[in-house]
């Protein structure tokens, strides 16, 4: 029995430090977030808190939410950065694609300092999700496209990159309308190359809407999204040309076909 006790111990010991998840989590707060960590060197910590503060600042101004309040220093949205990307897809359940995640309701983000473009597209992402939710309400109801669309908006590099990929899939035929990505579920086991075309198209789309359909436009759409009313009834409401989300469907390829 006590060889048995012992044998479970070692076995607890060797496994958690083989997987390196056996530390606490160290934190450091600053103004509006709060940075968990175990390994990353401390400059590194500083460098994450730094840009999360300029992207906060940024993120609402470029989403037009010039009456945005932000948050308070008791609710302070909080940084977790894992050690690997082993540590993260299996302690934050998340798919292997995945670089981050996050959880407005609890202003929660999760990642990795390894994932490809940290600072430029995985930080100002998840802390577009975060201050998107902020602004709409946790019960506003947006389809998974919007709210990524917004999201990818904040990555600079994605932004201007997804019109091009989405153009070459109307071309190849694998495009998704809008009505379809509007029902598409992502789980770990979706094939990669079309959770990168749903990426894209929500980038394209948001941008879309953002850029050629008029940026006050936008902001009284989300304004309105606020007030729970479904997002086809919102759709209409504000965007008088589209009935439907099939007309924004069609407005948006015509764009995008232009020569
Ligand atoms: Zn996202």
């Amino acid at each position: 029995m006590k060889t048995f006790k012992l044998l479970f111990v070692l076995w607890v010991m060797v496994g958690g430090t083989r997987l390196g998840y056996a530390e606490e989590w160290k934190e450091y707060k600053k103004s509006h977030f709060i940075i968990y960590y175990q390994s990353a060197p401390f400059d590194f910590v500083e460098n994450v808190e730094q840009s999360a503060e300029r992207y906060y600042e940024d993120i609402a101004r470029n989403l037009g939410f010039t009456r945005y309040k932000g948050w308070t220093w008791d609710e302070r949205a909080k940084i977790y950065i894992y050690d690997s990307a082993e540590h993260y897809i299996q302690e934050a359940k998340q798919a292997s694609w995945s670089h981050g995640s996050v959880s407005p309701s609890g202003k929660v983000i999760r990642t990795f300092p390894m994932a490809h473009g940290f600072f430029d597209s995985t930080l100002p992402h998840e802390i577009g999700h975060i201050v998107f939710r902020e602004f709409v309400g946790l019960e506003a109801q947006v389809p998974l496209w919007f709210e990524e669309g917004v999201a990818m908006y904040q990555e600079q590099a994605k932004r201007w990159g997804a019109h091009a990929a989405v153009r070459e899939a109307i071309q190849n035929g694998t495009f998704i309308p809008l009505e379809e990505l509007t029902i598409m579920v992502l789980r770990g086991k979706t094939d990669e190359a079309l959770v990168q075309l749903f990426y894209a198209e929500s980038a394209s789309i948001v941008n879309f809407m953002m850029n050629e359909l008029g940026k006050q436009r936008f902001v009284n759409f989300c304004r309105e999204l606020q007030e729970s009313k479904s997002f086809d009834w919102t759709l209409d409401s504000i965007y008088a040309r589209f009935d439907t989300i099939e007309d924004l469907n069609k407005a948006w390829i015509k764009y995008l076909e232009q020569p």
